[in-house]
């Protein structure tokens, strides 16, 4: 199933985001912690590509995966910094036979000591999204980042970017987290101003372990709210505390999007079901 067709059915939709193993000493674990969260039955599910360091060649084994044992839509990512056209077009060919549809086509971050480089086949996203547009059968989505982008001089000019990978031929965004909506709201309406219509999926993170709180600033210098920073300041040495009250948090931020009429809702679950399943139960009703 195409992701616009979930994301534009005008009702609350869930997703949660995997990630693959490493290495093959951990494959099944993860496996096994991907099939507990898509036993859940989210509205789709999102496998990330090389993630953090992670290798990207078992990312399409477990998107598909998730498609052949369970009746959920999946979104394959995929990034381009650095890769040859023969290798996008491998990963491509593996994913059209994987039965794959949607893919999320994306730059990657830029290796750390390296500089972007003369010969790159791909510098940007939209060059990507060009590639996976002229190869053809896919639904592609982008990402967006509703404070900037990190690279981005001023985020005037990460929304004019945002407006290329959407004339490139992006169907849909999914958002970097954010902890406070009002964020992501004033963003909406300034992509809409830009005259980017595509349906945005809002990312949630649900923060469970203090620790994680600095790697998220460091790596996408996303806002905290003194109201989040209190929870941790307060919760933050109790790794049970910690867990229920990232949970509440994130529960509450996802209430807000739906009742302000943002329906899609894409939960970055870091592979642990049992936060995935505590979000869902805390809002079963609002997705009847
Ligand atoms: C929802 C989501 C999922 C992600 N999943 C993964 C994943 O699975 N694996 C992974 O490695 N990373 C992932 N990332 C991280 C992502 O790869 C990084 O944030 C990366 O630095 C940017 O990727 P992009 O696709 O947004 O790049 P781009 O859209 O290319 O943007 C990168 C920067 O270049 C600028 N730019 C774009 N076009 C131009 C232009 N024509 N001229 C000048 N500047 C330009 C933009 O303003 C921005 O600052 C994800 C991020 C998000 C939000």
């Amino acid at each position: 199933m195409k992701l616009t067709d979930v994301i534009n059915s005008g009702r609350p939709s869930l997703s949660f985001e995997v990630f693959p193993p490493k290495s093959s000493a951990t494959y099944e674990s993860i496996e096994s912690a991907v099939e507990e969260i898509a036993c859940l039955n989210p509205s789709f599910m999102s496998v990330t590509y090389g993630a953090g360091g992670g290798t990207s060649e078992y990312t399409t084994d477990i998107a598909a995966g998730i498609q052949k044992r369970h009746d959920i839509p999946v979104l394959a990512h995929l990034t381009c910094v650095s890769s040859t056209r023969e290798g996008v077009l491998a990963q491509l060919k593996k994913m059209q036979e994987a039965g794959i549809k949607n893919v999320l086509a994306l730059r990657g971050d830029i290796p750390e000591g390296m500089s972007p480089q003369e010969d790159w086949h791909y510098r940007y996203a939209s060059s990507l999204i060009n590639e996976v547009r002229d190869f053809g059968g896919f639904c592609i989505g982008g990402a967006c980042y509703p404070e900037g982008h990190t690279e981005a001089e001023s985020q005037q000019r990460d929304i004019e970017h945002l407006k290329m990978k959407v004339d490139a031929g992006c169907q849909f965004l999914t958002s970097q987290m954010f902890f406070d909506n009002n964020i992501f709201y004033n963003f909406l309406y300034k992509i809409k101003k830009a005259g980017i219509n595509v349906p945005v999926v809002a990312g949630i993170m649900p923060v469970t372990k203090a620790a994680q709180i600095k790697r998220i600033t460091a790596l996408s210098g996303t806002a905290l709210p003194p109201r989040f920073k209190y929870i941790v300041d307060r919760f933050g040495d109790n790794p049970e505390t910690m867990k229920q009250a990232g949970i509440a948090y994130a529960t509450e931020q996802i209430v807000d999007l739906y009742a302000n009429g943002v329906d899609a809702v894409h939960v970055y679950s870091m592979n642990n079901p049992s936060v995935a399943r505590i979000i869902q139960s805390n809002i079963s009703e609002i997705l009847k």
